[in-house]
């Protein structure tokens, strides 16, 4: 095929080609079977006469799913590595635009211009921008837009010959549930891959592969290191880790080090975790706005921990003093014999999500900010707790410790459940604060006027405060 030396310069800006990407599967770490699945199709790819001639044929479209840095367009790029086939990139964001007409045109361009350069891989990162479902709320405008869009990425999937391989169409986005169906039907995205956030053991595979070009003093030691750092870093990315070890190397070189030892990457460990962090003690540097915000975040957060009293951890005082992506709210230690029945693990489900839900009804969905942005994801993660390793829900007994471990139809079926969970605890978790409102803006008060307030202050207020009357909240 033609080499794409040219493509850059003459054409649209919003599509970027790669003739070779050098990226290959030895450098995304963790989650095996994604990897498999892959390898698979790869070998369809680069083999593709052998395989038609007994009737094998390659998919036309691979969405891959999960939360953002998670290694979803290094897959992408790797299975384009791998086959040894262009790349072609787009954003589905960059496709909708105000001027009527101009999404379907784009998404036109970019197979033309990839068609002739197949056999070659495109990929669509975010394609829930311009995919997302027909006939749904109309979020920021450009219905109609995206709508044709994506009817024309529909048109030229229905285009390709069932039989070759001539372009390999990978998606990405983060929520599978907005997608319109019709993208997903046999012969369109069919190939549904859940790229999830990696275990302990996937963490160090991760640390392991970005550490390849860094020095330590010792093979040993290097080990000892990384295995340190995948056991704090729980709910971390691959492009989170990375930074990590990245940042660590920069320490190492300002300080003119020749090996990263561990105070630099405990370091930049903290650092990354506070990313918006800046754990100041001081209120008074702590911008009006934001202290508002965190005042309104401790007192949802209080609300909610006495509506759900957890006698086991009670809560001792909370906040406003530091600028944290977590709630201040401080704990007792665990006390006596945990019991825990399904109820409790749904409340705590119901309780992770105060942060969000009280920042959404006061600032607005489009006002949200960092403050709460760590809720969703532990709401979500706990939500998938309960369905994979409890044996209590609908997803049936077996035990999973990673999603890495489902097969994609599980994959699927754990999504349909936990959007399930995460509906119920963000509707009975608005009513509570709803109903308590006026609690939470007495908490608010109390913070904002003197810093900081103790469960008994907490506790009363709750008691005292009167109610407002909300509809039950169906499971
Ligand atoms: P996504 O497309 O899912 O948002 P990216 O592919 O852009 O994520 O990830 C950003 C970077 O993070 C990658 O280029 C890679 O360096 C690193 N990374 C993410 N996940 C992994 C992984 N599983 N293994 C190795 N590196 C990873």
């Amino acid at each position: 095929h033609p080499t794409l030396g040219s493509f850059g310069k003459s054409r649209a800006k919003f599509i970027s080609a790669e003739e070779t990407t050098g990226v290959t599967f030895d450098d995304f770490a963790g989650q095996e079977y994604i990897k498999e699945e892959l390898k698979e199709i790869v070998r369809i790819l680069k083999h593709d006469k052998e395989f038609q001639d007994k009737g094998i044929y390659c998919p036309k479209g691979v969405l891959l799913y999960g939360p953002p840095g998670t290694g979803k367009t290094l897959l992408a790029k790797a299975i384009a590595g791998e086959a040894g086939l262009p790349f072609f990139a787009a954003n589905g964001t960059e496709f909708v635009e105000m001027f009527v007409g101009v999404a379907a045109s784009r998404v036109k361009h970019l197979f033309a211009s990839a068609r002739s350069y197949a056999p070659c891989i495109i990929f669509i990162d975010e394609i829930d921008a311009i995919g997302s479902k027909r006939g749904g709320p109309d979020i920021g405008g450009g219905g109609a837009e995206r709508e044709q869009g994506l009817l024309q990425i529909l048109t030229e999937m229905d285009g390709f010959k069932e039989t070759t391989s001539e372009v390999l169409v990978i998606g990405a986005t983060n929520r599978v549930d907005i997608l319109d169906p019709a993208l997903l039907r046999k012969g369109r995205f069919d190939r549904i891959i859940r790229v999830g956030l990696p275990s302990r053991d996937g963490r160090l595979a991760i640390l392991m592969v970005h550490a390849r070009n860094k020095y330590f003093r010792s093979e040993l030691e290097k080990n000892a290191l990384l295995e340190e750092v995948a056991d704090l870093t729980v709910d971390f990315t691959g492009a989170e880790l990375q930074n990590i070890l990245n940042e660590a190397g920069i320490l190492t070189a300002r300080k003119d080090k020749d090996v990263i030892e561990r105070e630099e990457l405990m370091e930049s460990l903290k650092r990354q975790q506070g990313t918006f962090e800046t754990g100041q003690e001081d209120t008074a540097n702590i911008p009006e706005e934001l202290k508002i915000r965190l005042a309104y975040r401790e007192a949802a957060v209080a609300v909610l921990a006495c509506y759900y009293p957890d006698p086991h951890h009670p809560f001792t005082q909370t906040n406003v003093n530091t600028m944290k992506s977590k709630t201040n709210m401080q704990y007792a230690n665990f006390s006596g014999r945990i019991f825990l029945r399904k109820s409790d693990y749904v409340q705590s489900i119901v309780k992770a999500c105060a942060p969000r839900v009280i920042e959404e009804e006061m600032f607005g969905i489009d006002n949200l900010s960092w403050i709460s942005a760590k809720a969703t994801s532990y709401a979500a993660r706990a939500a998938e707790s309960l369905i994979l390793r409890t044996g209590m829900t609908a997803f049936g007994n077996a035990y999973y410790r990673n999603i890495g471990d489902l097969v994609p139809s599980l994959g699927a079926k754990l999504e349909a459940l936990r959007t399930e969970y995460m509906r119920f605890a963000v509707e009975k978790c608005s009513s509570v604060l709803r109903e308590y409102h006026s609690a939470v803006e007495t908490i608010t008060d109390v913070l904002l006027d003197k810093g900081s307030i103790n469960a008994d202050e907490i506790w009363n207020i709750f008691r005292k405060a009167p109610r407002i009357a909300q509809q039950p909240v169906r499971p």
